[in-house]
């Protein structure tokens, strides 16, 4: 793993400074959007629209200071303007939805990555990397330390993922070392929040969505594997505090709520929450279905001194409502998480 040059935090962004990011259409890549418009900054959104929605960015499209640009990542991209930093989101991030096309989805992770990296190049921005806990695999030790290397499965149905991501690390640091090129990685931990789309397919968009639907909760194996959910303004804070402290810092670094949960525990808690009578059904478990997940922020506390703030319970009564409002404008939505 490339060295990490530790230094303190200094994380005001310039107001002057153009934001390209891709996948801003999506769940997070949006809320990056409003971040940076909000603080008076240019943003410029490249989004094919596989995953993401026009309804995560409408609000923005009237603001002068906002650009979208409807382009797929895996062909290369140019663009006149000057651009300082650079969010590459754009990858679906959902199992079901990045099985759907494998090869697409390795292309958009590998290709679009290397389009982008190409870019920041070109135009000397600072470019960061969207990577995952996937890269972790399946893994082996609890809390996930940056220097675990990973259990991972080249042939699997998650793999086209899992390995595009850890491609696309290899590229980012590639670039570094023999171009120079300014990154930052973000290895992600689980997150949700609101404009995740409600018919997603991931396991909290999925529960809250039968819970408040009436339809039973679909646990996947006996629920006893671990996830650590991340609320999306915690995670927001986190990857903006890696893309403006100085310093170079050119390993991954984690991203997440270190909170461990059961799937079954998340579940009650939903229904906890929703107080709804929803029954829970079990369904198998899929292929290579990662036991545990945690992350060590060890990393990002030394480096950004940041921590997430919002607990999981808290973060799903912030959450809650905004999907009962996406249910009431498009009941439809119920029939699909079941
Ligand atoms: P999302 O599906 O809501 O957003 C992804 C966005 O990328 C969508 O707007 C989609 O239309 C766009 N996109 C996909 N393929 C594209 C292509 N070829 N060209 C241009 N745009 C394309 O997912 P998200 O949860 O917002 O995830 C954003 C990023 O964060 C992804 O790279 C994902 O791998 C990473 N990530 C997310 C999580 C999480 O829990 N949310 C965890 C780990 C990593
Ligand atoms: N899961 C589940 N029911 C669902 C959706 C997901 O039990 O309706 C499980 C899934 O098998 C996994 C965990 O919840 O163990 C998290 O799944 P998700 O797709 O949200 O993300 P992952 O961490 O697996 O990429």
């Amino acid at each position: 793993m490339p060295t990490t040059q530790q230094s303190p935090l200094k994380a005001v962004p310039s107001t002057s400074e153009t934001v390209l990011i891709t996948g801003g259409a999506g769940f997070l890549g949006s809320a990056l959007c409003d971040h940076y418009i909000n603080r008076g900054m240019r943003v410029i959104c490249v989004d094919n629209l596989s995953t993401g929605r026009m309804q995560n960015i409408e609000h923005l499209m009237e603001n002068d200071a906002f650009s979208f640009i409807k382009h797929d990542v895996s062909v290369p991209f140019d663009i006149s303007e000057d651009i300082g930093f650079i969010f590459n989101m754009a990858s679906p991030a959902s199992p079901p939805k990045y099985q759907i096309d494998p090869i697409a989805t390795f292309r958009t992770i590998v290709i679009g990555a290397e389009n982008m990296l190409t870019l920041a190049h070109r135009k000397g921005a600072r470019i960061l990397e969207a990577s995952t806990s996937e890269i972790y695999g399946d893994p082996e030790v609890s809390p996930q330390p940056e220097t675990y290397r990973g259990s991972v499965n080249t042939m699997g149905p998650r793999s086209c993922y899992d390995e595009g991501k850890r491609a696309a690390e290899t590229l980012f640091y590639d670039y570094n070392k023999n171009l120079g090129t300014d990154i930052r990685v973000a290895r992600i931990f689980n997150t949700y929040g609101p404009r995740m789309d409600p018919e997603d397919g991931r396991v909290v968009s999925n529960f809250i969505v039968q819970a408040l639907s009436g339809n039973d909760l679909t646990i996947y194996g006996d629920g006893s594997q671990t996830r650590s959910f991340c609320y999306v303004d915690d995670l927001i804070a986190g990857l903006v505090a890696l893309m403006h402290t100085q310093g170079n810092i050119y390993s991954a670094v984690n991203l997440g709520n270190p909170g461990e949960y059961t799937v079954r525990a998340l579940a009650t808690m939903i229904l906890e929450e929703t107080q709804s009578a929803s029954q829970i059904t079990l369904k198998p478990l899929p292929v290579d279905d990662p036991k545990q997940r945690r992350p060590d922020i060890g990393l990002a506390w030394r480096l950004l001194h940041w921590e997430p703030k919002v607990p999981l319970r808290e973060g799903l009564r912030l959450t809650i409502p905004y999907f009962a409002l996406e249910l009431e404008q498009n009941p439809a939505v119920a029939k699909v998480a079941v």
